[in-house]
């Protein structure tokens, strides 16, 4: 299993990096995105990614920096690279419903568009383990922002592997079964010392971390205060382009 952060940014192209997507395959030829935030699909470009190897999307939640990347990936398959293999849209409860909406915000009637593949939508939940394009995902509820989700974060296993992210979460005590023996874990980390209700900081974690159980932690989604500050964390800290392989 290999992951390339694709989008190591927060919602606000923060440091000049992109939002949050990250490209996932496996050595039996799986190929997601997990998260594909507005703009990613110049970041998916400027990646060399082949958009049409892409089997599934898997989003965590519904805010513009990890879903908003949608429309555009959608009108790509349709007209730029004439997609014809099926593509599975997955992500928390309503998914279609959120891609629906998306869709037609962003390109006025396109929600009605026919494509010449296959478009299936799956609900993904804690208590329904599943598997996406050969990639065993367990889901588990996260803290951030509930008229966006439910949030998720996921433990993808392939390959032998775990993978595990957190998508955007304050601390919950759900991090410590996401984490426990995973081979790599991508964490949000938004604030050096600012505390918020709905995602981590530093000092937070820092305090949390003899709980999270993973071989190796990465941080990603620094906003300004964090990348100001992120040479006194003690962890890794992505950059876009990053290649993590679990
Ligand atoms: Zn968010
Ligand atoms: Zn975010």
């Amino acid at each position: 299993m290999q992951v390339t952060v694709v989008g190591s940014g927060d919602a606000f192209g923060t440091g000049g990096r992109f939002s949050t997507c990250l490209h996932v395959t496996t050595g039996a030829g799986s190929s997601i995105l997990l998260d594909c935030g507005a703009g990613s699909m110049t970041a998916i470009n400027r990646a060399g990614i082949d958009r049409n190897a892409i089997q599934a999307i898997l989003f965590t939640h519904f805010h513009g920096d990890h879903f908003g990347g949608l429309p555009s990936f959608m009108l790509d398959a349709l007209f730029n690279v004439r997609r014809r293999a099926p593509l599975l849209i997955a992500g928390p409860k309503r998914v279609a419903e959120w891609a629906r909406a998306a869709m037609e915000a962003a390109f006025p009637g396109s929600s009605g568009n026919a494509y010449p593949f296959e478009v299936t939508y799956l609900e993904v939940s804690p208590d329904m383990p599943a598997e996406i394009a050969g990639i065993g995902v367990t889901a588990f509820p996260m803290v951030h922002d509930p008229r966006a989700g439910p949030c998720l974060g996921y433990r993808l296993a392939a390959d032998g592997k775990v993978f595990a992210y957190g998508g955007d979460s304050a601390w919950t005590d759900a991090l410590v079964p996401l984490a426990a023996g995973a081979d790599a874990l991508l964490l949000e980390c938004y604030t050096y010392d600012i505390p918020l209700k709905n995602h981590l900081d530093w000092k937070t974690l820092e305090s949390h971390l003899p709980d999270l159980a993973a071989k190796r932690i990465v941080l990603t989604h620094m906003g300004p205060q964090m990348l100001a500050n992120r040479e006194k964390a003690t962890l890794e800290c992505a950059e876009d382009g990053m290649v993590i392989v679990p």
